[in-house]
């Protein structure tokens, strides 16, 4: 880590991790798609089995291409460790897993992807686990939320669908005097525009899908470890500090010191939940890391000509950007995320729900679709989609009223985004401001954005 710490961001998203394969001397990472790993002999494997030795034993639990990705992204986030799953919501799972038990809680912001709250507000029930959700703009409620029985604090960096920004480090502040982790979904910021573990956060969890790959094609969730909570200084957490039963009494805070929150993922969360990333998964993500920066850059730089742009179109009643200086969020800017605040947030058209339906139908170069974070220019409407099983309450609540779509802005050229909104726009029933894409001279067949079919039904 030392020689790591001294190579700059655009450096390390290349080389953090990996190096050449040492049996063939391959320069990429190759994909090791194997599911097992032969002992060298039987006490060899008594000794992986009982942790007294790192290595490879089965693919549930490491994989050397998975293992090359989670050394990278702990790099860039500056954590000690990382543990890559099959998704964001298992990376969530994953983080939470070591923390809770049945009649426990974790306090959680009300500004969440919308699969999140779901997955917070339902299905973590089934579990004895409880969220509370408060407006984490509001200092005090979340410390009057946090009780004895709460183990964990739970927010995003930069929020979706908003992309409004917490203030990471009050918050940390507030889970550090309640002796409770604060866990920080950097999925929409990625460690290149925001890094929670240098504002107090204990662990930091990734939607890899996003921005990480950055190309749409494969799903991922990562969860790194700062190393440094102290697992053992409250009695809140027998998971890492007390004796473990399968491994023989073994104690994870004593054994691993500032790896016990790492060991104890794959020694035990891997290993009896199964949230296992292929070896696949991690190629392509890998790929994407390589050129985080550039594209961040790009997608913030897009992002913050195509809000003000928005801002401006008589259709629009309200960009909710956080790059924008009428955004209540946007002095947090230069503190939480300096280089910028993303390229992901939600415009209100003055036509309401109708109005957003059309528009949605209208754009020939955004896609509609569930996904953000692609190089792709996306577009959504939370509440009829994502947003769809939240209350009319949550649903604003999170920032995904009726009248919002969410754009996440990708890196194709600012113009053609701009021509696209502008004719869609025009078309959902608002006066247009400049010329459409068709008098660009684009061939505007050949980037339809629909399925072939899509007309036919
Ligand atoms: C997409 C997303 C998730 C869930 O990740 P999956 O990979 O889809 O499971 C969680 N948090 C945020 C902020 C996301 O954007």
């Amino acid at each position: 880590m030392t020689e790591a710490q001294s190579y700059g961001f655009d450096t390390l998203q290349i080389h953090a991790g990996s190096r050449p394969d040492p049996a063939t001397g391959a320069r990429q990472t190759p994909i090791y798609q194997t599911t097992a790993y032969v002992f060298r002999d039987a006490d060899h494997a008594a000794a992986l089995f009982n942790l007294q030795e790192v290595g490879y034993i089965y693919s549930r639990l490491t994989n050397p291409t998975v293992a090359v990705l989670q050394e990278r992204i702990a790099t860039l986030e500056a954590g000690v460790g990382a543990v890559c799953c099959s998704s964001g919501h298992a990376a969530q799972l994953m983080a939470l897993f070591p923390l809770m038990a049945p009649g426990l809680n974790v306090v959680v912001s009300t500004r969440l992807y919308g699969g999140t709250v779901t997955q917070f507000s339902q299905t973590i029930k089934r579990f004895g686990w409880e969220a509370k959700f408060v407006d984490f703009d509001d200092l005090d409620a979340v410390k009057a939320a946090i009780d004895d029985n709460t183990r964990a604090v739970f927010c995003e960096s930069i929020a979706n669908p908003g992309g409004y920004i917490t203030d990471l480090d009050a918050i940390a502040a507030i889970a550090d005097a309640a002796g409770v982790p604060l866990i920080v979904d950097n999925t929409s910021a990625t460690p290149y525009l925001c890094r929670p573990i240098e504002h107090g956060a204990t662990l930091v969890v990734h939607s890899t899908t996003k921005y990480l790959t950055g190309t749409g094609t494969v799903t991922g969730g990562a969860v790194v470890d700062s190393g440094q909570f102290d697992w053992a200084a409250s009695g809140k957490f027998p998971s890492l500090a007390d004796p473990e039963p399968a491994y023989h009494g073994l104690k994870f805070a004593e054994t691993f010191g500032p790896l016990a929150y790492t060991f104890h993922s794959i020694a035990v969360g891997l290993r009896d939940l199964g949230m296992t990333m292929n070896p696949q998964a991690a190629h392509y993500t890998l790929l994407g890391i390589e050129t985080l920066s550039l594209r961040m850059e790009r997608h913030v730089e897009n992002a913050e000509r195509i809000a003000a742009w928005l801002e401006s179109h008589p259709a629009v009643e309200a960009v909710t950007y956080a790059g924008l200086k009428s955004s209540p969020y946007f002095k947090r800017v230069k503190t939480i995320c300096p280089r910028g605040a993303g390229a992901l947030f939600t415009v209100a058209l003055k036509g309401g729900y109708d109005a957003c339906i059309k528009l949605v139908d209208s754009l020939e170069l955004f896609s509609h679709v569930a996904n953000l974070g692609d190089a792709r220019s996306l577009i959504i409407h939370s509440a009829s989609t994502t947003h769809r099983q939240l209350t009319a309450e949550q649903q604003t609540a999170a920032g995904a009223a009726p009248n919002v779509v969410r754009l996440s802005i990708g890196i194709e050229d600012a113009d053609d985004l701009i021509a696209d909104l502008d004719q869609a726009l025009a078309k959902a029933g608002a006066p247009g401001r400049k010329a459409g894409l068709h008098s660009r001279g684009l061939p505007t067949d050949a980037i339809l954005n629909k399925p072939v079919d899509a007309g036919a039904s």
